[in-house]
């Protein structure tokens, strides 16, 4: 059992806006504890790519994210492409184990207009998928685990993470950008019904 359990929608800290964390306190024990332990649980999630300080309960500005989110190819309408995914999963009946980047106090300095709209989840809100619209590049500004700055531009799957965890990080939910709801069924069955 991962030492922290994933928080749900109607949790209030999910509706938080996030602290910034002081650059001098990254390294503290707390700070590295709770990044070790946020790995524990996102590697634990199935299928979780991503995983933003809040859904731990702790309103502090910082999500990883999977590199595994860098590898997922998208077909012709920006949908990952699930069936290679576990294909990749069944040929070796063993996860694969990917490496989960920490960014600390992340800010979006550009993002293009030009927007993508996928069917999207979300670890706190179970069950459902929503179709979000979300810009299909962005670059971004934040500090490693380290507290070394960083910067670089991320696009499609990448740069959809990325906003869905700033958005962990001021308290919105894919519930509130979705432009439709729908169930994890109905996203199975490739007919989203639901609204
Ligand atoms: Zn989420």
């Amino acid at each position: 059992m991962p030492k922290k359990s994933i928080v749900h929608e109607p949790n209030p800290v999910l509706r938080q806006p996030a602290a910034d964390i002081p650059p001098g306190e990254i390294r503290s024990a707390k700070i590295q504890r709770l990044i070790s332990d946020m790995r524990e649980t996102l590697a634990a999630a199935w299928d979780g790519v991503g995983l933003a300080a809040p859904q731990v309960g702790v309103p502090l500005r910082i999500f990883l994210v999977s590199d595994e989110a860098a590898s997922i190819d998208t077909n012709a309408g920006g949908e990952p492409s699930r069936t290679m995914r576990m294909n990749a999963n069944d040929a070796n009946s063993e996860r694969r184990t990917w490496e989960y980047h920490a960014y600390v106090n992340p800010v979006l300095k550009k993002r293009s207009q030009k927007k993508i709209e996928m069917a999207e989840g979300c670890l706190s809100v179970p069950g459902k998928f929503g179709l979000v619209p979300r810009a299909e590049k962005v670059y971004l500004e934040w500090l490693d685990e380290r507290g070394r700055k960083h910067s670089r531009g991320f696009t499609k799957f990448f740069a959809r993470v990325i906003q869905h965890e700033l958005d962990h990080l001021d308290g919105k939910l894919i519930l509130d950008r979705a432009k439709r709801l729908f169930t994890a069924e109905a996203k199975k069955k490739g007919a989203p019904h639901r609204e």
